[in-house]
């Protein structure tokens, strides 16, 4: 059988992990990476193109996986690429997710293409979770704690804190918030008190270390509302061992069921590198696009959407007989 052809649209963290992903997809081949930028630069082993020319490659492509940033490259390239190409993409803005379906959901539909957004582990394989125990446990009460994790976004605020040479952040989840959620006690906790920022920083020679402290804790909205530590380290120390991007969290439903009876259910993820799983998780919904697109299927979906099966290379009877 012809294997599953994918095109990179992107090349940072995620575009990297996809790269390698496929190495593991025996049913997958890359074919290219698009990107932006001049591709003589971009250090890829497979060809790499200028976006400019990603038309030339409509037939040799059955699936382009978009591993762009989704605040400004995904909501700009999505709705253009999935007019000419089913796509995947790691859309992570919650609160624009219905926004985003939109436009991408009219461009597949014009282009008779198959799209299916936000896949990732959250939104992802978080989601799907939150769906599931909620519908099969619809008395009780859903949490999602993330973490330990590396935040890029709050690693950027403390680098640009005056004093500070190098830095990251890590979002913990508070044991006692999540004693108190596992106990079944249903406590109504806000985002700051089921995680506390815990950060690493190299300072400048001579800089004021307790200054930085000040300013890094003091900062609103990343930190102020939080359980924020500082830790200065030397930069060798830095190096060693905060090169990588772990992540990882939980999502947890505790109910009862009509006699009273607790029930809990808890889905955990523990993440070495978390662009490398999240690349993972984009290559098998390919499959699932290429199944949908076989069907005659059309415009926008989400995980939520996509059955299981879809994502496997085996065949339904293989699973109902092997997973079942
Ligand atoms: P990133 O490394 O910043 O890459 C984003 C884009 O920036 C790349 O596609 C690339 O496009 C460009 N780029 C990368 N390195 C560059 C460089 N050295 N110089 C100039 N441009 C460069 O972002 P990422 O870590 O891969 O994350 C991408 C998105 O994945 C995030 O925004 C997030 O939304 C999503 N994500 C989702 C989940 C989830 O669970 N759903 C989990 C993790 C991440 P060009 O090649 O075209 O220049």
């Amino acid at each position: 059988t012809q294997k599953i052809r994918i095109g990179l649209v992107g090349y940072g963290n995620i575009g990297k992990g996809v790269e390698l992903a496929i190495k593991q997809f025996k049913d997958m081949e890359g074919v290219a990476v698009f990107t932006r930028r001049n591709p003589a630069d971009v250090d890829s082993n497979l060809p790499t193109v200028s976006i400019d020319d990603i038309l030339d490659y409509k037939d040799a492509i059955d699936v382009l996986l978009l591993c762009g940033g989704s605040a400004t490259d995904l909501p700009e390239q999505g709705p253009e690429l999935a007019k000419h190409f089913s796509t995947i993409d790691s859309y992570d803005n919650h609160g624009k997710i219905p926004d985003y379906f939109a436009s991408m959901d009219s461009s597949a539909k014009i282009g008779q293409n198959v799209s299916i957004i936000s896949v990732g582990w959250d939104p992802g394989l978080f989601s799907i979770n939150r769906a599931l125990f909620e519908a099969v446990l619809p008395v009780g009460q859903t949490y999602t704690f993330w973490g330990k994790g590396l935040s890029q976004g709050h690693s950027d605020a403390i680098r640009r804190v005056t004093g500070v040479k190098k830095g990251v952040q890590y979002t913990v989840p508070l044991d006692k918030a999540l004693e108190e959620v596992r106990t079944g006690l249903n406590p109504e906790l806000s985002t700051r008190e089921k995680h506390m920022r815990i950060c690493y920083v190299v300072s400048e020679e001579g800089a004021n270390q307790t200054e930085i402290e000040q300013t890094i804790k003091s900062m609103p909205n990343y930190f102020e509302p939080y359980e924020t530590v500082v830790h200065f380290i030397d930069e060798e120390q830095f190096e060693t061992d905060h090169q990588q991007m772990p992540h990882g969290g939980f999502v947890i439903r505790t109910g009862e069921s009509e006699t009273g009876s607790k029930q809990k259910a808890e889905f955990q993820l523990e993440l070495e590198s978390n662009p490398e799983f999240t690349s993972s998780i984009l290559v098998a919904y390919a499959r699932a696009a290429v199944k949908f697109k076989q069907e005659g299927k059309t415009g926008a979906f989400s995980v939520l959407d996509v059955p299981m099966a879809y994502l496997s290379d085996k065949s339904p009877e293989q699973l109902r007989k092997e997973l079942l």
